[in-house]
């Protein structure tokens, strides 16, 4: 077995019921070796004693009010109190070692007094702080010291939690994954390549990293596993890149006709860069090798519109598009643009969506394999096996950095036949988009279609929110369209932030009583969420309130103002794509960023990029400086690179060495048919099953 062969549901591991099951699921944990890639986010050392004060004085003279300090001793139990006002009230356990006196506060765990009855004797470790003259540790674990130790002793492991999940019960199923397989688990790299850079084989990396006896050892672990997921990816590309490189299909002459006469029907013209690129895409496609070409350009700088003119002499010559979207709203939003393209020239644009009915779905699977559908508009749902095209030519895929790596590279693989389109208003850096697209041919345009005029973009302070108001019903009597987007749906309890919900009530009630308002965000019902981004296009909406789902690609030019409020709580990178949605047109556009008073220095800097910047390259590279390179790894979470063990941020290097690995055992043997490559080829269709089987990896 491989390590991506280990599907056995969570389930049935014993302990797990349904309740567990749902914690497990919600962090992104289903299978066993889900389980196994769920790595500790860091370990404590509980076999050196730690006494409550270090100098066994009875004072604590070593730390200094709000000092912290870690303990790890055993101790007795020496008294309850209960602190707080009436309702809220908190325990506390007095504790006692041969150092010294401590305190334990049990915030919302009132029911310790029963499981600490003074008197007795615990082995305890927790992060005490210096408060009041006193020490007291609000996070701490123990157990008795009567009953032999479990978390004690030891060099322990401590996870990422969900729920009512404990530390314990991770560690427990942990260790039931790794001896249901994990100890035991095929490796997949060839050995020479693990012993030219000393990596322990996946058996023992797993071991190693969920039960190290050092963090140096945790450390040397993770870099294994690191290097195999790595190296697998890129094994998967290169495999692609080369393959599309031998060529697979014939040079062979396209028109330009039809396209060229669609462009020249259009009320302006393609700028030059537009022009550059179309013709790059064509050349491309007249190539023998298939294409494998990333566009990128700003927000609004026309790419999508180069994409769909590309399909034309594609169509011409017998062969399908297929676009891929990042959400429903954008495929539907691009379909219709595609349909009033492209249908008027003759073609048949199809929409494919997760929410589809299943009659619907099949009448239109069997209009795509007939091909009767030339261009096919759709989500991650067009990812299902069972969508055959009759001559899929050339795939596009519209904002790449919504899906993950390995989704993408999957994707790269499907269509080796096909031509490969990305398009992407993310600049990635230079040293990513070496080690990750480096299989890639690029094109930019850089500039925007004539006559945009920048978007004037304006801070606001909270409190002065009256004034954009005003700014923006004048706008909206003008008979222009307008966007308030909130950080979040709907009111929490612990916060007072402003929300989606609660605005819209607003914002139709009392701030904007004449306009036709609609609300949207994820958690409204597909059909909802159409009929009323349909009715903002159609302009039967003057206001559109929303969350951060309008971010990408929606385009209504007749709307001119953005305002985000709590824009603070946005990331650079979102404010810029927000900010996208307006100034489609030769209209002057507003974006108004209503901050609140209590701005953080990074929070500070990104209102100042948004106010200073239009650029998104540039905003992007502003980014990278505010947040540091550190936080690239924060981007694996939430963009577009998804590992368990590889941190980019830390293991650039290693990735450069997993691709020069894989190109060199690719470029020697291909097909991976020589004995010594058995095992990874093996391993390879496993890792290439395992994403196909779809690791939630795309939105
Ligand atoms: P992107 O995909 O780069 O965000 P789009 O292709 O969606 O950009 O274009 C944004 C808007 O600009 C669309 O309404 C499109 O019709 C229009 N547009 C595209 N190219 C030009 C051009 N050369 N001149 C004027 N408008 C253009
Ligand atoms: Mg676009």
């Amino acid at each position: 077995m491989f390590l991506y062969e280990l599907t056995t549901t969570v389930q049935k591991l014993p302990g797990v019921g349904p309740a567990v099951a749902r914690d497990l699921h919600s962090l992104g944990i289903a299978c066993v070796r889900d389980l196994l890639l769920h790595l500790p986010r860091t370990y404590e050392d509980r076999r050196t004693h730690r006494p409550l004060v270090r100098s066994g004085s009875g004072e604590p003279p070593d730390l200094g009010e709000g000092g912290e300090r870690t303990v790890n001793t055993t101790a007795e139990v020496i008294a309850h109190d209960f602190v707080g006002p009436p309702g809220r009230r908190t325990l506390k356990v007095y504790v006692r070692d041969e150092s010294g006196h401590g305190a334990l506060t049990c915030f919302g765990r009132n029911f310790l007094a029963d499981k600490l009855p003074p008197g007795m004797r615990i082995r305890l470790y927790g992060k005490f702080r210096y408060r009041y003259g006193e020490l007291q540790a609000g996070t701490f674990e123990f157990e008795p010291e009567e009953r032999p130790p479990r978390a004690f002793g030891a060099f322990l492991a401590i996870y990422p939690l969900s729920g009512n999940l404990t530390q314990g019960k991770l560690r427990s199923l942990v260790d039931r994954a790794l001896t249901e397989g994990g100890r035991h688990v095929a490796d997949e790299i060839p050995d020479s390549v693990r012993e030219r850079y000393r990596l322990a084989c996946t058996a023992h990396a797993l071991a190693g990293v969920h039960r190290p006896e050092s963090l140096e050892m945790a450390e040397q672990a993770r870099r294994a596993l690191a290097f195999s997921e790595l190296f697998l990816l890129q094994m998967s590309i290169v495999r692609t890149a080369l393959r599309r490189r031998a060529g697979t299909g014939r040079a062979k002459r396209l028109p330009r006709e039809r396209r060229d006469r669609l462009a020249s029907s259009f009320p302006f013209s393609l700028t030059r860069d537009q022009q550059r690129v179309l013709e790059e895409i064509h050349e491309d496609l007249e190539s023998a090798r298939a294409m494998s070409r990333l566009i990128q350009g700003d927000i609004g700088s026309g790419k999508t519109l180069v994409a769909f003119l590309a399909s034309i002499p594609v169509w011409e010559t017998g062969g399908q598009t297929v676009f891929m979207a990042p959400t429903e709203l954008l495929a539907r939003q691009h379909a219709e643009n595609a349909a009033r393209l492209l249908e008027p020239v003759g073609m048949q644009v199809g929409l494919l969506t997760g929410s589809m009915g299943r009659a619907e779905r099949e009448t239109l699977r069997a209009a795509v394999e007939h091909g009767e559908v030339d261009f096919l508009v759709g989500t991650h749902a067009l990812f299902t096996p069972d969508l055959g095209f009759r001559r899929l030519d050339l795939a596009i895929i519209d904002e790449q950095q919504r899906f993950g790596v390995d989704q993408r590279a999957r994707l790269v693989e499907k269509s080796t036949t096909a031509n490969l389109l990305v398009l992407t208003a993310t600049p990635i850096p230079r040293t990513l988009a070496l080690t990750l697209f480096g299989h890639m041919d690029v094109s930019t345009i850089h500039t925007m279609p004539p006559g945009r005029k920048p978007v004037r973009t304006h801070l606001a302070r909270e409190g002065n929110e009256e004034k954009v108001y005003r700014r923006v019903r004048q706008e909206l009597e003008a008979g222009r369209q307008a966007y308030f987007v909130y950080p979040a749906i709907e009111h929490g309890t612990d916060s007072d932030l402003k929300s989606a919900e609660e605005m819209y009530e607003r914002i139709r009630g009392r701030l904007f009583s004449e306009a036709r308002v609609g609300l949207i965000h994820s958690r409204r019902p597909e059909d909802e969420k159409r009929a009323t981004m349909a009715a903002f296009v159609a302009g039967e909406l003057d206001i559109l309130v929303a969350t951060s789902v309008v971010e990408v690609g929606v385009d209504v030019p007749n709307a001119t103002c953005m305002v985000v409020e709590h824009a603070e709580r946005f990331g650079l990178s979102a404010l810029h794509q927000l900010r996208g949605r307006v100034g489609r047109s030769d209209l002057q556009s507003y974006c108004f960023l209503i901050y609140s008073a209590e701005l953080t220095e990074a929070g500070k800097a990104r209102m100042r990029v948004m106010h200073q910047e239009h650029d998104g390259f540039r905003i992007a590279e502003e980014d990278l400086k505010i947040r540091g390179p550190g936080d690239l790894a924060g981007n694996a979470q939430s963009g577009y690179l998804r590992f368990a063990a590889a941190d980019l941020s830390r293991d650039i290097e290693l990735m450069q060495r997993a691709r020069s690995e894989a190109t060199r055992i690719l470029e020697a043997d291909p097909e991976l048919t020589r004995e010594e490559h058995h095992q990874t080829a093996r391993a390879l269709d496993a890792y290439e099953a395992a994403i196909d089987a779809g690791r939630e990896g795309a939105v």
